[in-house]
């Protein structure tokens, strides 16, 4: 280090500082005193620090620092030297030495100074970086959040204290997120994360935390004290975007309530799991976590995982449930409706079609579905008996894929199956943006000589002023309004008879689903509804039972009394 750094002084300065892994603090008060051991013979009289550094997410009001490092007793000298250093993210250290009284320093103790500036700027500077990346281990770089690094340390320094269970952990998402960042366009997209998430921070306690965990995924641990303040505030957050006005973020949250003995993992599982049912719920944005809802969870992932062995073992098997003409009383045509056969039971639809639809694995099933129909129905064609139409329920996932009409008309082909024997349900579409792809979808379906129907008409995106613009044959009235029929004011009867003949006007057919009552179905035949489907008839029948029909008798007319 040259001849100025020889003296036991200066040996014993860097001595004390340049240990491994102390901290800023210990910097903080090792350096007055390495610097005393220097000042006689430095000559010093006093040494100032100031720092300034801008603000970024992990110094969020920047650094405006200043401190004395050492004052000799007899005072000191008024005509300071100066030595000033620009740091890389443009901030400053400045480290002002003045002279011990009546002292002119030399040009070789000048030099010695400037060398002592020089270590203390780079010492400090490498203490500072070094508290730097440990805030960066637990903050998140966008917002300046805890990360969740920093939310498990959080919570498990609650653990520790024996605090945890006055908190609740609520995950949340924000609602529509993607469109917002579709609209916004990405960069504006974050500075709503940032504003989003800032926000909630500035409304929690300093025993309270955000963290981000990506995406627009945030979880926050407050006070059960304060829960009605902090549901209230997040039920009204609002954010300025330049040249958009004020936005309106709804946020989707799966609430835990932690107990005694509960670790910061119970509460991310718990919250997590609630939160999944939130997003499966369209009327409830906040769910509260109840302990069956991970055993629905653990359901789902077994369901999600035993799918793809259970296609190859071909343990779904088609049901098919008859459809009655309600103007000649005869079998006019059925839905194929599947199960599975799991461990000599009958798995219902309801409890594993929603899971399938949620990782996409649906449309293998629906394409094995519409397989093993069109086997059928090759089947009974060549031993000669005559088919009848067959439905086959399509999941609105499909309405997306370009290769569907092909793998549809690929399969047919396969099976040499006329496309006359065939019909598609799609359900009705929940929104405006997916009523667009519907309807494209229909139009190609239809070009291909295929009908298409409308499943739980009624209970989605239902205008009756829209339907006409569909164009599908058939309207699938959905059971809700059939099961009405007897009970109500009558309300529902004139919607169902004006449902009909509108339908009917513009040339489709109305098929009624769930009828169960000679009743019902006497009014349906009387309001001019072309078929019925339902318990009345039949349930859904296995495939052998389904062929009797077919076979031995196609008339319903002792049911209808
Ligand atoms: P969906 O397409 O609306 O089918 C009608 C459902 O109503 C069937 O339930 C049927 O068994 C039931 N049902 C029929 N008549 C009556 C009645 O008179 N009373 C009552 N209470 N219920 C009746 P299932 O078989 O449990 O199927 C439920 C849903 O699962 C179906 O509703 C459909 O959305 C879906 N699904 C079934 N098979 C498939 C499939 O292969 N692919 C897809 N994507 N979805 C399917
Ligand atoms: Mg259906
Ligand atoms: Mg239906």
């Amino acid at each position: 280090m040259g001849t100025v750094f020889c003296s036991e002084g200066f040996e014993k300065f860097f001595h004390i500082l340049q240990e491994e892994n102390i901290t800023i603090q210990e910097l903080d008060e090792r350096l007055p005193k390495a610097i005393s051991l220097i000042a006689r013979e430095g000559y010093l009289g006093k040494v100032d620090v100031y720092m300034k550094a801008p603000a970024s997410v992990y110094e969020p009001d920047g650094v405006d620092y200043k401190k004395c490092l050492y004052c000799n007793e007899d005072g000191y000298d008024a005509e300071p030297y100066e030595e000033r250093f620009v740091t890389g993210e443009n901030g400053t250290v400045s480290i002002i030495f003045y002279p011990e009284k009546r002292h002119m320093w030399t040009e070789e103790e000048l030099g010695r100074i400037r060398f002592l500036a020089q270590n203390i700027y780079v010492l400090s500077g490498r203490i500072r970086l070094m508290g730097l990346v440990k805030r960066a281990n637990v903050t998140e770089n966008l917002t300046g959040a805890a990360n969740l690094n920093g939310l498990m340390r959080f919570g498990e320094m609650l653990q520790g204290k024996g605090q945890i269970s006055r908190y609740n952990g609520s995950f949340m998402n924000i609602k529509n997120f993607k469109y917002i960042n579709q609209r916004l366009g990405n960069r504006r997209g974050d500075y709503v994360l940032r504003e989003y998430c800032h926000k909630i921070q500035k409304f929690l306690n300093e025993d309270e935390i955000i963290a981000r965990l990506g995406g627009d995924n945030f979880v926050v641990l407050f006070k059960k004290e304060h829960e009605k303040d902090f549901l209230d505030f997040m039920s009204d957050v609002k954010i300025h975007v330049e040249n958009e006005g004020d936005i309106i973020v709804e946020t989707r949250m799966g609430i835990y309530s932690a107990g005694d003995g509960d670790t910061i993992g119970d509460i991310m599982n718990g919250s997590t799991t609630a939160l999944n049912v939130a997003k499966q719920n369209i009327n409830n944005d906040r769910v509260w976590f109840e302990p069956h809802m991970m055993e629905r969870e653990m359901r789902d992932k077994m369901v999600a995982g035993l799918f793809a062995q259970a296609i190859k073992t071909r343990e779904f098997v088609v049901y098919y449930q008859p459809k009655v003409s309600l103007v000649n009383s005869q079998l006019c045509g059925c839905e194929a409706l599947v199960r599975w056969k799991r461990d000599g039971k009958l798995v219902p639809p309801m409890d594993f079609i929603p899971v399938l639809e949620r990782d996409g694995t649906i449309c293998e099933l629906d394409f094995y579905v519409f397989d093993s129909v069109c086997q059928d129905i090759k089947r009974w064609c060549s031993q000669g008996i005559e088919p009848v139409k067959v439905s086959v329920n399509f999941s609105k996932v499909h309405v997306f894929d370009w290769l569907f009409t092909k793998r549809i008309l690929s399969i047919l082909q396969k099976y040499g199956v006329d496309s006359k024997y065939i019909e598609i349900e799609l359900t009705e579409s929940s929104s405006q943006a997916d009523y667009r792809d519907l309807m494209e979808f229909i139009t190609s379906m239809r070009d291909c000589g295929i009908n298409v129907s409308i499943d739980d008409f009624g209970t989605g995106y239902s205008s009756l002023s829209l339907l006409k613009e569909l164009k599908v044959d058939i309207i699938k009235l959905d059971k809700s309004f059939i099961d009405n029929l007897e009970k109500q004011n009558g309300t529902d009867e004139i919607v169902i008879k004006n449902i009909i003949n509108m339908v009917n006007e513009l040339d489709m057919q109305v098929i009624a689903e769930g009828v169960e009552t000679s009743g019902q179905a006497e009014f349906l035949r009387k309001a001019n509804c072309a078929m019925a489907q339902g318990y009345l008839f039949d349930r859904p029948l296995p495939c052998e039972e389904f062929e009797m029909r077919l076979t031995e008798g196609r008339e319903y007319i002792s049911r209808l009394k």
